[in-house]
């Protein structure tokens, strides 16, 4: 297997990405904060189907994490990160320090008003705002043609989408569907955290999605009774402790008066020292 190059420098990422321009090249970014599985492999793998240059970004953001957080312990591993990256089609990883990222106090801030105060917003309320302008500053950096983000992260992709819509930005934001264990369980770094008896309890996300999935599918317009649903399967877990369940409109994020066209499930719970997310699509119009 080749090695992928990995710079941590602003001026090194410009270079390479003005370089595979110069040959005609496109560029695709994929901005994670490592400690990589296979979900994060496929976004990857679809930016090398569709671009010249695959870049994959590895940084733990501290601009969005709250105090209290898990900022700090979050996992790193960069060698393998770089082995995964290598594995999956990537042309180069920029892996920057924070001082690069943020060489003085930020005094900007993007903020995708209304999208960033619901849901996971709700929970965190800085968080994607510092999602926000960290995608900015990374489209800034490299002036990608294409960036794929996960649909694990749900709201974080229609903030993202929103915010390049809203400021012009010269990208196409791809959106892949979420990889997931053979159990369910959706794959994410913070995974790691989970005790083995934790773990069985950690698909609780997934079938709590079930749920509220078979209460529209039998029929179900009232979108309290599919939450109520999906939360009952969540308090049902002893080792979860449930934040939300949520059934909005897939596109607003906003919750109806009544389940029509296309919706978005989504819950969050911790298990154990692990805040885990999921969510689910799912078309009214095609059932
Ligand atoms: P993260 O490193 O957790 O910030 O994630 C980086 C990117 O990978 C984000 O766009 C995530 O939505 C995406 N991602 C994380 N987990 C998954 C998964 N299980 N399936 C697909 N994409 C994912």
């Amino acid at each position: 297997m080749n090695a992928v190059p990995v710079v941590g420098r602003v001026a090194e990422l410009r270079e390479a990405a003005d370089a595979a321009r110069a040959r005609g090249g496109s560029v695709g970014l994929v901005p994670t904060m490592g400690y990589l599985h296979e979900g994060h492999q496929s976004l990857v793998a679809r930016s090398a189907a569709e671009n010249d240059l695959t870049v994959v970004s590895i940084f733990v953001n501290p601009l969005q994490f709250a105090e209290g957080e898990d900022y700090g312990t979050y996992p790193r591993d960069l060698d393998r990160d770089l082995e995964m990256c290598a594995d999956a089609g990537a042309g180069l990883v920029f892996a920057p320090g924070a001082e690069e990222m943020y060489p003085q106090v930020p005094l900007t801030s993007v903020a995708v008003e209304g999208l960033n105060a619901v849901l996971e917003g709700w929970s965190r309320p800085a968080h994607f705002d510092g999602v926000a302008t960290v995608v900015a500053k990374l489209f800034a950096m490299l002036g990608p043609g294409r960036a794929y983000f996960g649909e694990k992260d749900y709201q974080q992709l229609a903030v993202i989408r929103r915010m390049a819509a809203d400021l012009s930005m010269p990208v196409e934001v791809v959106g892949c569907p979420t990889f997931r264990e053979p159990d369910g369980l959706a794959m994410s770094s913070r995974n790691v955290y989970l005790a083995a008896d934790e773990r069985p309890a950690a698909t609780v996300l997934w079938r709590s999605l079930q749920a509220g999935r078979d209460a529209v599918v039998q029929g179900s317009r009232d979108p309290g009774e599919v939450e109520a649903a999906m939360a009952s399967v969540l308090a049902a877990e002893p080792l979860a402790c449930p934040d939300y369940a949520a059934v909005v409109n897939a596109a607003t994020l906003e919750r109806p008066d009544v389940l029509d066209g296309e919706l978005r499930l989504l819950v969050a719970a911790r298990v154990g020292r692990a805040r885990l997310i999921d969510n689910l699509g799912l078309d009214v119009g095609r059932l």
